[in-house]
């Protein structure tokens, strides 16, 4: 086996790990520390998008910035697009690209979502050169058609790739709406400021099964696991004013001291905003919520 395949075995094995503890949003630290591989330490970033460790043959990841200048996340249909570096063709970066699509070599895709933290992807490769638009087209494959033994991947499944892409393209919608949502309110719940990250998610203010639901900062609140589920099951509620309410029920309820601090406290409360007022939840959003919520009443 390659330097090269043993490092790319290396990295995913990895990746996997960091992973199951972080989930898959993972932090500049995180990547920039990177894994041992044979007494060297390997870092899975640099300063530019396309990245190729020294001992690498071909280019290991590719990086988007979450508002970058380049446009990189989405394309039509079942492929993902990654801009050239730069406008020139025959850089040396692009140019390890187009090698790694002719031999077939898995790389990572690091998507930015927010500053600093990515949505990391593999195996990914590089199956279309767009040399007009300066483009190349990237599609997503299942982590086990890797073997360990194997330098180049064979079993190449069209089917396959275009719905695991998809896929990819819905997990990363998802968790740009939760870290951008939870990065505006300064990674605390709006209701109850709980700073821990793991506990907090990024709830609809319309549901996104709804037609007019949009995966939007002012369509967001990001709320502790507790007021996220009260606040769907119509227990809280938020009026326009961003006051928050307690389904009536409850406030009559007696009980302990989580329904005391954790819910009947939060009747008439203000919510935490976002710093931007362009980020606050929008008022008719909020307002077509808060109908749901007076009907439940
Ligand atoms: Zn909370």
């Amino acid at each position: 086996m390659s330097i090269d395949h043993e490092i790319r075995i290396t990295a995913f094995n990895w990746l996997t790990e960091q992973v199951s503890i972080h989930g898959d949003v993972l932090s500049w630290n995180v990547l920039s520390q990177g894994f041992i591989f044979k007494d060297q330490r390997i870092p899975l970033v640099s300063p530019q998008g396309i990245f190729r460790p020294r001992l690498c043959r071909y280019p290991l990841t590719i990086r988007s910035a979450p508002d970058g200048p380049y446009d990189d996340k989405f394309s039509k249909g079942d492929v993902l697009l990654y801009r050239y570096r730069g406008d020139n063709y025959l850089h040396r970066d692009n140019i390890g690209l187009r090698e790694a699509m002719k031999n077939s070599i898995p790389l990572i895709y690091l998507f930015g979502v927010v500053p600093g933290k990515y949505l990391a992807t593999w195996p990914v490769f590089v199956v279309g050169d767009d040399l007009k638009n300066l483009t190349f087209t990237v599609t997503v494959d299942d982590a086990a058609i890797i073997k360990e033994d194997e330098l180049v991947v064979k079993d190449s499944d069209e089917a396959r790739r275009a719905y695991i892409t998809s896929m990819v393209k819905i997990r990363l919608h998802q968790r740009s709406f939760r870290e951008k949502v939870i990065h505006a309110y300064r990674t605390q719940c709006a209701f109850c400021r709980l700073k821990h990250p793991e506990l907090l998610d990024a709830a609809h203010i319309i549901p996104d099964n709804e037609p007019q639901s949009r995966p939007t900062i002012d369509n967001g609140l990001s709320l502790c696991k507790l007021h996220h589920a009260a606040f769907d099951s119509l227990i809280l509620g938020v009026r326009p004013d961003y006051i928050i309410e307690v389904r009536g029920d409850v406030l009559r309820e007696h009980d302990g001291p989580m329904l005391q601090h954790g819910l009947k406290e939060l009747h008439n409360k203000k919510i935490i905003l976002p710093r931007k007022q362009e980020s606050w939840p929008d008022r008719d959003f909020v307002n077509w919520r808060y109908q749901k919520f007076r009907d439940a009443v």
